[in-house]
């Protein structure tokens, strides 16, 4: 082994990934798209893995900065150039709508490829929020926010925040405080903490109730108001994060903070739902499907440089075994994920199963694939300075709990399950094979998550043998 590990850095990560360009081609993806996909694999694997590696060094990671020289108040993150420059080269690369759902996915699971690395949540944040505005949001709005999300020369490119979850609780939404006041001028003010917060950039949407209701409704938020003056949104304190650390995340306080309803006060939580999180729990799926591509590719290369008892340690049993373990969970994960995104596109009500069990299943193997990866690379395999795994573990982890742990996400695929349809449509992407009817919660999601694999790669066998 050369002195220096370069892993897959400096790879096309979209040309080196053979069942991707398949699927493409079967959907008879436009040539042009394919195209825009090479070029940001190379980027991917090129400039954005190097500069996201730089920007992850514990000096370089976001700061908050609280006032300027004079002492007045800004909240303001500082991302070091790299950080900024990543964002700005992700935005710039066809990200956020109208750019189709598939191509803009694909673009997600090739960027996690250098880890959540300060741009994937970001990412699927201001999709999030675009997609929100684009569905449910007044002309007005539209004119006036979506060029700032899609702006990649603002202040922070890929701006977009979710700041749902409240000091009591994340997973129970309805129980959120923040309340939100009409003011004389027909203008919405709100007050309350938000507990994490990521991303606090230039807009981003919010939960709180209505004075004198009790359901949640949305409200955009922007940190600047029309004249340039700070919103009266506080930034507390930055979180001291294990894992997604290239974003900051924060706790923000509401002191009277002016904010625009989103939709209608009384459809809150299901339009937040819909649009908002079921764009993250995608995202998520994703970008834990990108982590493990990557755990795969560092645990061959690396295996297959190391030399142990006199010959590389691939051929030995144990590490040969870890190999095809982590394969297997990529090339099924792989077409779930394409399944999932075809169940989307299609409409299909296999897409209210699909999307919770991905969240809750790929960032399971996510998980467990890096840390078999680890294995593989024995020692070296936590060292911070050698390889991307340690970071990957450490994201791989917060995308098992961000939007939703397995608990909460469990109960939905039952709930899914339980509607006529979407059971039927699931049931058929089995090919036959009975859902484990012992198990329940998250024993149940990550049989199921299994079952559905091994049955889409059964399928695929004739195509992959061919
Ligand atoms: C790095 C990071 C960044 C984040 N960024 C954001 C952000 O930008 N915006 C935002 O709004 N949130 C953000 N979150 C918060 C995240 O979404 C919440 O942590 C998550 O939703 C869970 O909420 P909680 O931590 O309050 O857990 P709790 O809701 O307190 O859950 C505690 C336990 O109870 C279980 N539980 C809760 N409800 C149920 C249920 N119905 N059935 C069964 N079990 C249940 C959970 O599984 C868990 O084990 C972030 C979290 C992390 C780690």
């Amino acid at each position: 082994m050369s002195q220096e590990y370069e892993g897959a850095s400096g790879w096309n990560f979209f040309l080196e990934d053979e069942p991707l360009r398949r699927w493409l081609s079967a959907r008879k993806a436009p040539h042009d798209a394919v195209q825009r996909l090479a070029d940001f694999g190379e980027l991917c694997g090129g400039r954005l893995d190097a500069l996201i590696a730089e920007a992850q060094r514990d000096e370089n990671l976001p700061a908050l900065e609280r006032y300027d020289r004079w002492g007045n108040r800004v909240d303001f993150i500082r991302y070091c150039p790299p950080q900024l420059e990543v964002r700005r080269l992700v935005l710039s690369s066809g990200v956020l709508p109208p750019v189709p759902f598939w191509e803009r996915m694909v673009k997600a699971y090739l960027v996690n490829q250098c880890g959540e690395g300060g741009a994937a949540c970001a990412l699927a944040m201001t999709d999030g929020l675009a997609s929100l505005i684009e569905r449910h949001g007044s002309p007005e709005q539209k004119k006036r926010w979506l060029p700032v999300l899609q702006d990649p020369g603002g202040p922070t490119p890929l701006t977009g925040g979710q700041f749902v979850t409240e000091k009591q609780g994340g997973s129970v939404v309805s129980d959120n405080e923040a309340r939100a006041i009409r003011a004389p001028d027909g203008t919405w003010r709100l007050t309350g903490l938000k507990w994490f917060c990521s991303n606090p950039g230039e807009l981003w949407v919010t939960t709180a109730k209505p004075e004198g209701s009790s359901s949640v409704a949305l409200f955009l938020v922007p940190r600047r108001l029309k004249d340039g003056s700070l919103n009266a949104c506080h930034i507390l304190r930055l979180k001291d994060i294990c894992g997604t650390r290239g974003k900051a995340t924060a706790e923000v306080e509401y002191r009277g903070a002016e904010a625009e309803m989103i939709g209608r006060a009384s459809h809150g939580l299901a339009i937040l739902m819909r649009t908002v999180i079921r764009t993250s729990r995608v995202h998520v799926a994703a970008g834990s499907l990108g982590a493990l591509r990557r755990a795969l590719v560092e645990a061959r290369l690396y295996a297959q440089s190391r030399t142990v008892l006199g010959r590389p340690a691939a051929e030995l049993p144990g590490v040969a075994k870890s190999l095809a373990k982590i394969e297997a969970a990529w090339r099924g994960g792989q077409l779930a994920f394409f399944e999932m995104i075809r169940a989307i596109e299609e409409d299909d009500p296999a897409a209210e199963v699909l999307i919770p069990l991905l969240k809750v299943g790929m960032s399971r193997a996510a998980s467990d694939a890096v840390r078999e990866a680890q294995m593989v690379f024995a020692g070296n395999g936590i060292l911070r300075d050698f390889s991307i795994l340690p970071r990957l573990s450490q994201d791989a982890v917060v995308q098992e709990i961000w939007e939703g742990t397995h608990a909460v996400l469990s109960g939905h695929v039952e709930k899914a399950l339980r509607r006529g349809d979407s059971r039927k449509a699931f049931s058929a992407l089995l090919d036959g094979a009975p859902l484990p009817d012992d198990l329940d919660g998250e024993e149940f999601c990550l049989a199921a998550f299994e079952a559905l694999c091994r049955s889409l790669l059964r399928r695929a066998a004739p195509a992959r043998a061919a």
